[in-house]
C-alpha cells in the first residue's frame, strides 16, 4: 500500500481499517490499534483478526475475515471486539473483499459503537425497574386485599371478582354448609342461591357414594390445604357432566381452617374427547366393531370365566370370499358399504354376550363365551354363511359374496389365546383351500363327526326311497313262563357308504330335518305288515310294539293314520303297542296327553319306554294313558352288582303292581339278571339273553320255533 492520500485518511479515521490476508492482519491504522488497547500496531501484524473477536460473536463473523465467504460486503453488524485486559468494545464492523478472490484479502472497517450500545442497556434498566416497582405495587395490593379480605370476607367472597369468574366457585364452612357461590357455579351446576346455599356441597353425593374418593379428599386438605382432581356429578336437572374441582381449606389468623373454597369447571367436553379417543382406539371407524385391539382384550378376559365356569368358549374366524373382487372392479367406496353391511349382517347372527369384531380388511371374528355345545358353532356358522351368501345391494350393483370360517373351540383346542387365534385362522384357511362358502372345524376329532353328521344328512335323504331301511324284531318274554309275549320292532339303516348304522346315530338327524314323520310312518306300517304275515302264517296273536318320536306325536293327522295303517294291514288295535319316552311328555304335555288318550281309546297300548333315566314320577305314570313301563336298561345292566340298583328296580316293579301297570326290564343280557327280575317278580323281560333284535326271516324262524316249544 502506497503512502498517498487515501493512506492519510485512513490514518487519521476514527474507525478502525484493517487489511487481512487470510484472516491475519497485514495492515491497520492508528485508530484500530488504539481500539485493540495497543500502542504499536507492529505487534499486530501477523495475528489473526480473530483473536480479537468476542468468543460469542465468532461464529458469524468467522467466515467474513478470509474473504471467502461471498456476502462479506453485505451489511454492516454489530460486534464486540476484545481489547487487551479483558475488557471488550461494542463495534459496528464492515467486511469488503479486495482484489481476486484467489487474493483472500478483506479491508475491515470496525465504528465504535459503545454509546450506543450505552443508551439502550441505560433503557432496559429503567424498563426493568419500572417493572419492579409494578410487580412490588401489585403485591401491597394484593396484601391489602388479603387484609381486607380477612376484615370483610363475607363481603369480598360475594364480591365482584368472584362474580366475574369463568370457573364456578362454592364457599362452604366447617359444617360443610355452603354460604357463597358465584353466577358461573350456577351456570355449571343449576343451582341457584337458593337451592344451595345453608345446605351441602353440590358433591356430597358423589363423596358419599365413594367413600375411597371421599376419604382422599379429606386427606389432602388436611394435610396439603388443598385437594384437586376431577370426577363425574350430576347437575340439577340429572345431567351428567364432567367436573374439575380444586378444594382449598381457608385458615383464620390462628391457623384454623373456618372454610373451604372450591372452584369448579365443566370438563364434560374434554372427557368426552379423550372417550372418543378411547373409542377409536378400540373400535373399527368404518364398521364401528371392536377392533383388534378390544378383540384381543374381550378374549383374553372371557378365558378365565370360562375356565372357572368349566364352559366352552367358541372363536370364528370370517375371512369374506370375493370381497377384493368387488373392492377392485368397483371400488373402495363400494367395497367401505359392502363391509359395513356384511358386519350389519354378522351382528343379527349372534346371541347376547357374543362379540364381533373386524381385524382388518375383510377379516372378521366371533367370539362366542359359554357355547353349551361345541356342537353349537356350526349352527352360528351356517347362520352365518346364509346371511352373508343374500345379495348386496351396493350403490346400483347387486354383488354376491360368501364366507369360509374356521372354528375353535376352548377349553378342547387351546387354552392360550394366541393359540386359540392360530387355530382358527388355520381352520378358515383349510375352509378357504376346501372350496370356500364353507365352515371348518379346527379339532380334527370334532371336524370327523360334524362331517360325518353331514354324510348322514346326505345318505337319509334317499335312504327311505332307496329302500334302505328296515326292521328288526327282538322278542319279548314273559319272566316266569319265557312264554313269547310280542316283538319290539327296531329300525336299521343300511348305508351303502357306512353299512349298518345305529338308530341311535340317526334317529336324531331324522328328527332334526323332519323325515322322521315319514320314516316312522314307514315303520308303523311295516311292523303292521309283518304281524300281518305272522298271523298269516298261523302264529299265534302277539303284541308287536313301534317306538315313536316326539316328532310323530304332534302330526295333525296322527291318530287317524293309525286308523288307516291298521285298516290296510287288516289286523286289530290290540296287537299293536307304541313305546314313548317321559321326555316326548314333557315338551307338548296338554298335545301328547290327547294324543295318547285317542289311540288308547282306539285299543293300541301304550309304553313308557327308557323308564328311569328321565323325570319319572308317580304322578306322572297315573296322568297318562300308560299301559306298560319299560325299565330301562342301564338299570338292568348293573342290577346283580349294584344294590342301589337293584333297589330302585325292586321300588319300581312294586309301583307299577300297585298301579296296575305291566312291568317290562330291557336289556337282560345274563342269567343272574333273570333270577333277581324272578325274584322281583318283574313280568316281563327283553335282551340279549333270549335274543337279539333279529330280521324278518330269523324273527319268524324264532317265533315259530318258540311256539313250537310251548305247544
Ligand atoms: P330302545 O327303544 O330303548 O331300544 C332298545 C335298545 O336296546 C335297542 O337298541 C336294542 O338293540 C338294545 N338292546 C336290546 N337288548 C339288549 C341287551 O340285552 N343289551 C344291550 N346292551 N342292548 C340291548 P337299538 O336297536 O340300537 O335302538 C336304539 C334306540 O333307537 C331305541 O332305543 C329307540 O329309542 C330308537 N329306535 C329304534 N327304532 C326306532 C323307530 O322305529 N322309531 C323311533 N322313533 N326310534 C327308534
Ligand atoms: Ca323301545
Ligand atoms: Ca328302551
Amino acid at each position: 500500500m502506497e503512502d498517498g492520500w487515501a493512506v492519510k485518511l485512513i490514518g487519521t479515521s476514527p474507525d478502525l481499517v484493517c487489511i487481512c490476508t487470510d484472516g491475519s492482519i497485514a495492515f491497520i491504522n492508528e485508530a484500530g490499534t488504539a481500539m485493540l488497547g495497543l500502542k504499536s500496531a507492529k505487534r499486530l501484524m501477523g495475528r489473526p483478526f480473530a483473536d480479537f473477536i468476542h468468543a460469542d460473536y465468532l461464529g458469524i463473523a468467522g467466515g467474513l475475515l478470509d474473504g471467502r465467504d461471498g456476502s462479506a460486503d453485505s451489511d454492516l453488524f454489530p460486534l464486540k471486539l476484545k481489547r487487551s485486559r479483558g475488557k471488550t468494545i461494542d463495534v459496528e464492523i464492515l467486511a469488503i473483499p479486495y482484489g481476486e478472490p484467489d487474493d483472500k484479502t478483506v479491508i475491515i472497517r470496525a465504528r465504535d459503537i459503545t454509546d450506543r450500545v450505552k443508551t439502550f442497556e441505560d433503557l432496559l434498566v429503567i424498563h426493568s425497574e419500572l417493572e419492579d416497582r409494578v410487580d412490588q405495587r401489585t403485591e401491597e395490593l394484593t396484601r391489602e386485599i388479603r387484609v381486607r379480605r380477612k376484615a370483610e370476607q363475607e363481603l369480598l367472597l360475594a364480591g365482584k371478582i368472584i362474580e366475574n369468574f369463568n370457573e364456578g366457585v362454592m364457599i362452604f364452612d366447617r359444617d360443610m354448609k355452603v354460604f357463597s357461590i358465584n353466577p358461573a357455579f350456577t351456570e355449571i351446576t343449576g343451582y341457584r342461591a337458593k337451592d344451595i346455599i345453608g345446605k351441602k356441597p353440590h358433591f356430597q353425593k358423589v363423596l358419599e357414594e365413594n367413600e375411597e374418593l371421599s376419604g382422599e379428599i379429606w386427606q389432602a386438605l388436611d394435610k396439603k390445604d388443598r385437594w384437586q382432581g376431577e370426577f363425574w356429578n350430576k347437575r340439577k336437572n340429572g345431567d351428567e357432566y364432567a367436573e374439575r374441582l380444586s378444594i382449598s381449606a381457608i385458615a383464620d389468623e390462628s391457623g384454623n381452617v373456618q372454610e373451604y373454597a372450591v372452584v369448579i369447571s365443566d370438563v364434560t367436553k374434554r372427557k368426552q374427547d379423550e372417550e372418543h379417543i378411547r373409542f377409536q382406539a378400540n373400535y373399527d371407524a368404518l364398521t364401528g366393531l371392536p377392533n383388534r385391539t378390544l378383540f384381543m382384550d374381550r378374549l383374553a378376559q372371557s378365558l378365565p370365566a370360562m375356565r372357572r365356569s368349566e364352559t366352552n368358549l367358541g372363536l370364528m374366524f370370517i375371512d369374506l370370499d370375493g370381497f377384493k373382487l368387488v373392492n377392485d372392479t368397483l371400488g373402495h367406496n363400494v367395497g367401505d358399504q359392502l363391509l359395513m353391511e356384511a358386519a350389519g349382517r354378522l351382528q343379527k347372527c349372534i346371541r347376547d354376550g357374543d362379540t364381533v369384531a373386524r381385524l382388518g380388511g375383510d377379516e372378521f371374528t366371533i367370539i362366542m363365551p359359554n357355547l353349551a355345545d361345541p356342537r353349537d358353532a356350526p349352527l352360528v356358522a351356517q347362520r352365518v354363511l346364509d346371511a352373508l351368501s343374500k345379495p348386496f345391494q351396493l350403490q346400483g350393483h347387486e354383488s354376491f359374496i360368501s364366507g369360509s370360517i374356521g372354528i375353535t373351540v376352548f377349553p378342547d383346542d387351546a387354552t392360550d389365546p394366541n393359540e386359540l387365534i392360530k387355530n382358527a385362522d388355520a381352520a378358515m384357511y383349510r375352509a378357504k383351500e376346501q372350496g370356500k362358502a364353507n365352515y371348518n372345524f379346527y379339532t380334527a376329532d370334532l371336524n370327523e363327526q360334524v362331517k360325518e353328521r353331514m354324510v348322514l344328512k346326505n345318505g337319509l335323504s334317499k335312504a327311505l326311497e332307496n329302500g334302505e331301511f328296515s326292521l328288526f324284531y327282538q322278542p319279548k318274554l314273559k319272566t316266569m313262563t319265557e312264554e313269547v309275549t310280542g316283538v319290539e320292532a327296531l329300525m336299521r339303516w343300511n348305508s351303502p357308504e357306512l353299512g349298518m348304522v345305529s338308530p341311535v346315530r340317526f334317529i336324531p338327524i331324522l328328527e332334526e330335518t323332519g323325515l322322521l314323520v315319514e320314516v316312522g310312518e314307514w315303520a308303523l306300517r311295516t311292523a303292521c305288515m309283518q304281524h300281518k304275515a305272522w298271523l298269516d302264517e298261523g302264529l299265534p296273536p302277539i303284541s308287536v310294539a313301534v317306538n315313536l318320536s316326539a316328532r310323530q306325536l304332534r302330526e295333525d293327522d296322527f291318530v287317524p293314520l293309525f286308523d288307516k295303517v291298521l285298516n290296510e294291514a287288516g289286523i286289530g288295535p290290540e296287537g299293536l303297542e307304541v313305546e314313548i319316552t317321559e321326555s316326548m311328555l314333557m315338551s307338548d304335555a296338554t298335545r301328547a296327553v290327547e294324543a295318547l288318550e285317542e289311540i288308547s281309546a282306539m285299543g293300541i297300548q301304550v309304553s313308557m319306554d327308557d323308564f328311569g333315566t328321565g323325570y319319572s314320577s308317580l304322578s306322572y305314570i297315573k296322568r297318562f294313558p300308560i299301559d306298560t313301563i319299560k325299565i330301562d336298561r342301564s338299570f338292568v345292566s348293573d342290577i346283580a352288582t349294584n344294590p342301589d340298583d337293584a333297589e330302585i328296580i325292586k321300588t319300581i316293579i312294586n309301583m307299577g303292581q300297585t298301579l296296575n301297570r305291566k312291568i317290562v326290564a330291557e336289556g337282560v343280557e345274563t342269567e343272574e339278571q333273570l333270577t333277581i327280575l324272578r325274584e322281583y317278580r318283574c313280568d316281563e323281560i327283553q335282551g340279549y339273553y333270549f335274543s337279539p333284535p333279529l330280521p324278518a326271516e330269523e324273527a319268524t324262524a324264532f317265533l315259530k320255533q318258540s311256539f313250537k316249544d310251548v305247544a
